[in-house]
Order: C-alpha cells, then sequence, then structure tokens
C-alpha cells in the first residue's frame, strides 16, 4: 500500500468532515465544521478550501491529492454539480475547479454516496469484493456501484441512484418526475405510506400509540413501539424490509451483483427489516444467488466518505 496522504472532504447539508488518510484507509487528523446558512457555491468552496488548507498545515506528511464528495448529482468527468437537493443555488456550478484551483492538487470530485461506496468497498464492510452495491437509507436513498474495484458512473454520473428503482409502477410521485420510486418507501417517509395503508380501525390505534400524525411518523418512532411489543409496529418494519428486498432483488438482476453493503440511520433498527428484505429478494431473483448474497451492514459510519475522497484523490497520482 502506498504511505501517500490525501484529504477526502465529505460536504454534507449541515457538516463539513474532512481528514488525512494514509494508503492504508487510516485517517489520522480530522476536522468538522457546520456548512452555515450561506449555501452558496462561494461560501461553501471557501469553507471547503480553509478546511484543506488547516489539515495541510497540521498534516505528519506531504499531502499529494484531495478528494472532495458533495450531494448531488455530479458530472464526474467536467467537476460540474447538475442538481443538489441540499444546494439549489449550485445549478451547473463548477466547483472542482474552483476548489483544485486554489488548493494546487490533484483533485478527485464526486458525489458524496459513490465517496461512501468506494470507503466501504476498501476499507468496510465491502473489503476483499471485487463488485458491491452500496444503499444509504435515511431521509432519502443514496447509492453508489463499485464494478472492478471502482466507482461506475454511468454515462453522465447518473449511476447509482438505487432511491429510484421503481417498486410500484403507479406508485407515489416521487421528487425525480418519476412514480413508485424506492425512495418514497425504502426511506424515513415509506413509513407513513405503510401505515396509511392500514386497515382504519388498526391504524387509528396505531396513530394513538404513536402519538403522532400519519405524516409525522419517523422510524424511530416505529422502532420504539415495536421494542415494546406493538404488532403493528413489528409488521411496518416487515413491510418496509420486503420493499427494500425489492430494490435489492433489482439490482442483482441487472448487475449480477451479490454483496449489498447497507448503511444510513434506519439500520439502527437492522434486525427489525433484514430478514424480510433478505427473503424477498432472493424471491425475486435466480435461485442461483441463494447461499450466495450478503448483505451486509456499513463497519465506517460517516469516516467512510472521508475515507472514499481520498482514496479516489490518491487514485489519480
Ligand atoms: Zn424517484
Amino acid at each position: 500500500m502506498t504511505k501517500e496522504l490525501a484529504i477526502g472532504v465529505d460536504v454534507g447539508g449541515t457538516n463539513l468532515r474532512a481528514g488525512i488518510v494514509n494508503g492504508d484507509g487510516r485517517i489520522l487528523k480530522r476536522e468538522s465544521i457546520a456548512v452555515g446558512d450561506d449555501k452558496s457555491a462561494k461560501a461553501v468552496v471557501d469553507i471547503v478550501c480553509g478546511q484543506i488548507a488547516k489539515l495541510m498545515s497540521e498534516s505528519p506528511g506531504q499531502v499529494k491529492a484531495v478528494g472532495v464528495g458533495v450531494p448531488g448529482i455530479v458530472d464526474f468527468e467536467k467537476g460540474i454539480v447538475h442538481r443538489s437537493p441540499n444546494f439549489p443555488a449550485w445549478n451547473d456550478a463548477n466547483i472542482r475547479d474552483e476548489i483544485s484551483r486554489r488548493v494546487g492538487l490533484p483533485l478527485a470530485f464526486d458525489n458524496d454516496a459513490n465517496m461512501h461506496a468506494l470507503g466501504e468497498a476498501r476499507f468496510g464492510a465491502g473489503r476483499g469484493h471485487r463488485n458491491m452495491v452500496l444503499l444509504t437509507l435515511g431521509t432519502g436513498i443514496g447509492g453508489g456501484l463499485i464494478l472492478d474495484g471502482a466507482v461506475f458512473h454511468g454515462d453522465n454520473g447518473f449511476a447509482g441512484e438505487v432511491g429510484h428503482i421503481v417498486v410500484e409502477a403507479d406508485g407515489i410521485e416521487c421528487g425525480c418526475g418519476g412514480r413508485g420510486c424506492l425512495e418514497q418507501y425504502a426511506a424515513s417517509r415509506g413509513f407513513a405510506v405503510f401505515a396509511g395503508r392500514l386497515a382504519e380501525a388498526e391504524r387509528r390505534e396505531f396513530l394513538a400509540a404513536a402519538g403522532v400524525n400519519l405524516h409525522d411518523l419517523k422510524p424511530e418512532l416505529v422502532a420504539n413501539l415495536a421494542d415494546k411489543g406493538n404488532s403493528t409496529a413489528v409488521k411496518l418494519w416487515e413491510i418496509y424490509g420486503s420493499y427494500l428486498g425489492v430494490g435489492i432483488a433489482t439490482l442483482i438482476n441487472v448487475l449480477g451483483i451479490e454483496t449489498f453493503v447497507i448503511g444510513g440511520g434506519i439500520t439502527r433498527s437492522w434486525d427489525r427489516f433484514i430478514t424480510t428484505a433478505r427473503k424477498n429478494a432472493l424471491a425475486h431473483t435466480y435461485r442461483h444467488h441463494e447461499g450466495k448474497l450478503k448483505i451486509l451492514r456499513a463497519e465506517l459510519g460517516d469516516d467512510a466518505g472521508i475515507v472514499g475522497a481520498a482514496l479516489e484523490g490518491l487514485a489519480l497520482l
């Protein structure tokens, strides 16, 4: 493994995390800062460059490259952010060239989920596997595809948008312009959808126990009720798992990949949904995959984005 050091930066909607990473995937030094209210391209680039400069001044060795991961649809080749729900003012801004000009080092720039996927693939739950899909389950669904050990971007950087796999042809409208996307069911908002479909008496009783309106039903709340033995809550987690399983089945059928790494806040309730997800994934794929399918829990947490970004930077050398 290379002894060279790189800085990985993971830009989130509220926080920016950065670290100095060595070729073994270890974070030697880290920084974290709030992004603040000014989310313009200029303000965020200033913060990114400030954190990079700070880390470089504290580095135990020479930093050779930088990687920056941002949320949204990123044109990996041109360094342009086409669309970012967290940074709506960035429309088509060339963030990469601006950072690169100021930092003066080789700079990898990519979607944050791709960086997370690379980190998990190389040094997390996916290590040792040539092909892997990362799914991040939270308020939305992030995804990254690792094919032959590298991030797969597709024609225009749109690959890995796993949240928009269609699981109900005439289903709920989605922000992408489509309908019935996995993100409407297997992200946080899914629980309100599932509870809304319960028979009226059961729904009313369940919401009374939860103490919230249907639209405020969050995974943590359903998990708490399931822990207390509420049978409707347990059932909702199984419905959740079944939708996730259908999404995974589609990925298996298209890509033939048998290693899935799953991260994000919803994995705190892992045991409540994973058995159903696995069963349903296998029910919708060739029998060949039985015994080979691995659905693993992500290991690196928030560090995955920093490590993956640094690795993409080192790959430029
Ligand atoms: Zn969609």
